[in-house]
């Protein structure tokens, strides 16, 4: 096949959509349709609108994701009419409720209803999404529900996340799978574009999927899992070389969410060639053995919060260089958790307040009790976090309100205890830029520390003033001990030490599609 989208071909009708969500089942809180419909909902005419004007695809993090990547590839490709059907996204969260998924696919089935005769159809989804009570792979539900109306042969072209939970379900229902190739995710808008031009070349009858993939017995390993720092720098590199090869389509690591209860979770490799079976097998079988042989490649050591803390005595002399970001490992909002964890708070009100530490706090119950204050009253006031996680401390502190905002992330105040500055939230904070200090009037030069509730991202945005990095382990929805003390029905990396990767590979790619 060409890996370069031809123009002008036979007249095709595409329909186009989006659902994405990542589950994190340790955290109390569920994933709403507010969540879905405060943060990126549109449907129909609403979303090709949205797509065609300037706004970002993705609020503030991203200009262009999959779905412009998508409609570029179309016009480019000439003779392709694209039929938006709906596109939604919330941050990562708790599982979906079951109410909220009943309402998601009802739209996306009367959406596909309406669209009329279509020749294929392409879905950007995440692939470690959950739903309450659900026991299966939502996407692979969301895929049923497409082909139940379009018919079993309909031609369905996905792309997930990397950090999807490869099944049965959501792989062998599809004609095409594309995915993320970069670790933080940079190439969403380029996946769009691939998934896009393999679903054109196909419909068009210029080459034939061709696939492979393998599950392997990992849900932990290869280090940071970032894509250009060892031990995955290697891996990434090869999926590069593979790809540009004229005999292979496209060639994937998959690494799971590993906050979910899937019971099957697993990482994966998938490879697509043009017709060529024993090609696809044999290199996803290499990919496989690669990924397997970085499962053991361990995590940065964690601190205790009373360490950390000590570093960042250590480094204060330097303040006015950068900073230091004190990530709370266990309570990462970009991995679902809700951003509510006292653990590092109380160490600070204990032994640290006279040092300048920012640090995000969702604690509704502690807005609704200060919010008729105003700013420069001062206060006694117990922080209990979010409601639900367990083992929290409640903290208890004199503080002066120096902030009172009605923003982004609800009802937010910024209580001042010595030095230290604590914003509390009504919604799950995200200060994952640092726009979100400064509309507090906070400046991130001016902190001995933040605390960071995002495992990477921040880097980019921060650069300018971070100066180090300590990643701080309490215990929260994305606490890595969760991860590792839990019991599958077959023996898994880290839980268990696993010889071979095959005999799981076998059993799970076998399993119900149901
Ligand atoms: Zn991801």
């Amino acid at each position: 096949m060409t890996k370069r989208i031809s123009s002008g071909g036979r007249p095709l009708r595409i329909a186009y959509g989006r659902v994405f969500h990542e589950g994190n089942s340790y955290s109390p809180l569920f994933t709403e349709r507010e969540h879905f419909e405060d943060f990126h909902y549109f449907e129909g005419k609403g979303l090709s609108d949205f797509l065609a004007s300037g706004k970002h695809e993705l609020v503030d993090v991203l200009r262009n994701a999959e779905l412009r990547g998508c409609l570029e590839t179309a016009k480019k490709a000439g003779d392709v009419e694209c039929v938006p059907l709906l596109s939604a996204l919330a941050v990562p969260g708790g599982p979906i409720s079951r109410e909220c998924f009943g309402w998601i696919r009802e739209r996306l089935k009367s959406a596909v209803r309406a669209a009329g005769k279509l020749d294929g159809v392409y879905l950007a989804l995440h692939g470690s999404m959950r739903v309450a009570e659900l026991d299966a792979a939502p996407e692979g539900v969301l895929i049923a529900d497409v082909k139940e109306i379009l018919g079993e042969d309909a031609i369905v072209a996905v792309s997930y996340d990397l950090h999807a939970n490869l099944s049965p379900a959501i792989v062998d229902t599809t004609t095409i799978l594309e995915g993320y190739r970069t670790n933080p995710h940079r190439d969403l808008r380029k996946t769009g574009v691939r998934a896009m031009t393999q679903l054109i070349q196909h419909l068009r009858g210029e080459f034939a999927p061709v696939r492979a993939w393998r599950k392997l017995p990992v849900i932990l390993g290869g280090g940071m899992t970032i894509d250009f720092l060892n031990p995955m720098r290697p891996l990434f590199m090869h999926i590069k070389r593979l790809c540009r090869r004229s005999d292979v389509v496209s060639a994937h690591i998959f690494m799971v969410h590993p906050f979910t209860d899937a019971k099957d979770l697993g990482w994966a490799v998938h490879v697509c060639t043009d017709g060529d079976q024993a090609l696809a097998d044999k290199l996803a079988d290499e990919l496989a053995e690669m990924v397997w042989n970085v499962r053991e490649v361990p995590l940065p050591e964690f601190q205790s919060p009373a360490d950390a803390l000590r570093d960042v005595r250590k480094a204060k002399i330097a303040r006015k260089l950068g900073h230091i970001a004190l990530v709370d490992t266990s309570d990462v909002v970009g991995a679902g958790a809700t951003g509510g964890n006292t653990h590092i708070l109380n160490t600070l009100v204990k032994e640290g307040s006279d040092l300048m530490v920012l640090l995000p706090l969702h604690d509704p119950e502690a807005i609704e009790e200060l919010w008729p204050n105003a700013e420069g009253d001062d206060v006694e006031v117990t922080l209990r976090g979010t409601k639900g996680l367990a083992s929290q401390p409640e903290v208890t502190l004199s503080a002066r309100i120096d902030k009172r905002v009605d923003g982004d992330f609800g009802r937010t105040l910024v209580l001042r205890h010595n030095e230290l500055r604590v914003a509390i939230t009504e919604k799950s904070p995200g200060p994952v830029h640092p726009k979100f200090w400064r509309q507090l009037g906070l400046s991130p030069w001016k902190a001995d520390a933040i605390v960071q509730k995002f495992f990477f991202h921040y880097r980019l945005f921060y650069a300018a003033s971070l100066r180090k990095n300590i990643p701080v382990a309490t215990m929260g929805p994305s606490s890595l001990e969760r991860i590792r003390d839990r019991q599958f029905d077959l023996p898994t990396y880290p839980k268990n030490s696993v010889a071979e990767w095959r005999s799981f590979d076998k059993v799970r790619r076998a399993e119900s599609r149901a």
